[in-house]
């Protein structure tokens, strides 16, 4: 897979243009069982980025990648900064700048496991992890983009029935049953814009 300068551009902002344009929807959402900042913690976060543009599309997709989560540690004040941060600045860590799929599978790994590591939680917990988990497996499984984006979307829904245990939805123990979590919602969307974009660079 090879990004270039342009493309790296277009990534970042479908990337940010995605939490942009769903901040309503990410805020009611953390409304329901939380405390109502996830989507203004993301769109803001993701509006520091792009004010690093175009520079930040300068830089090879590694550094790209731990700019972005360094931005974003850095600006977002909530639970979802630093563990959203952490998964980019990990995954920049991990890849080469042209990476083939195993590889890209490796840094997931890596980068997943840094967002367990921070947050101190496991899939099974109604966090993003169980968005992060369930599309690696796909990856990892040789699914194609599409069905890497499809997987996301199904698993932020299966998140609703779940009981959260990490985060500030777990202060409402039961009561968190019945609501999408914000941050599985999130990082579908994330998911869903990255493919776009390599599906993109893909045909043309
Ligand atoms: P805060 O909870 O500090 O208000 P946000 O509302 O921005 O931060 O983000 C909430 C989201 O962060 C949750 O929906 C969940 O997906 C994720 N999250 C919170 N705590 C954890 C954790 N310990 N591990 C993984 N994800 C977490
Ligand atoms: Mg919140």
């Amino acid at each position: 897979m090879t990004l270039d300068r342009a493309a790296r551009e277009r990534l970042v902002r479908a990337l940010a243009e995605a939490m942009i344009e769903h901040a309503d929807e990410l805020t009611n959402l953390d409304q329901a069982i939380g405390d109502g900042d996830h989507g203004l913690n993301m769109k803001r976060g993701f509006e520091a980025v792009l004010a690093t543009l175009p520079g930040l599309a300068d830089k090879p997709l590694p550094e790209m990648l731990k700019a972005i989560g360094m931005t974003l540690v850095m600006k977002v004040g909530g639970a979802s900064g630093p563990l959203v941060g952490t998964f980019f600045m990990e995954l920049g860590k991990s890849l080469p700048e042209q990476p083939v799929r195993a590889e890209l599978v490796m840094a997931m790994d890596k980068a997943i496991n840094a967002v367990k590591a921070r947050g101190r939680s496991e899939a099974g917990q109604k966090t993003l992890l169980d968005v992060l988990v369930p599309a690696q497996s796909v990856l990892a499984a040789g699914g194609d983009a599409k069905a890497i984006a499809a997987e996301a979307a199904r698993a932020a829904d299966r998140t609703t029935p779940m009981l959260a245990i990490r985060g500030r939805a777990s202060f409402l123990g039961e009561r968190s049953i019945g609501h999408m979590d914000p941050g599985s919602r999130s990082v579908s969307l994330l998911i869903a814009a990255a493919v776009a974009t390599f599906e993109r660079e893909a045909n043309s």
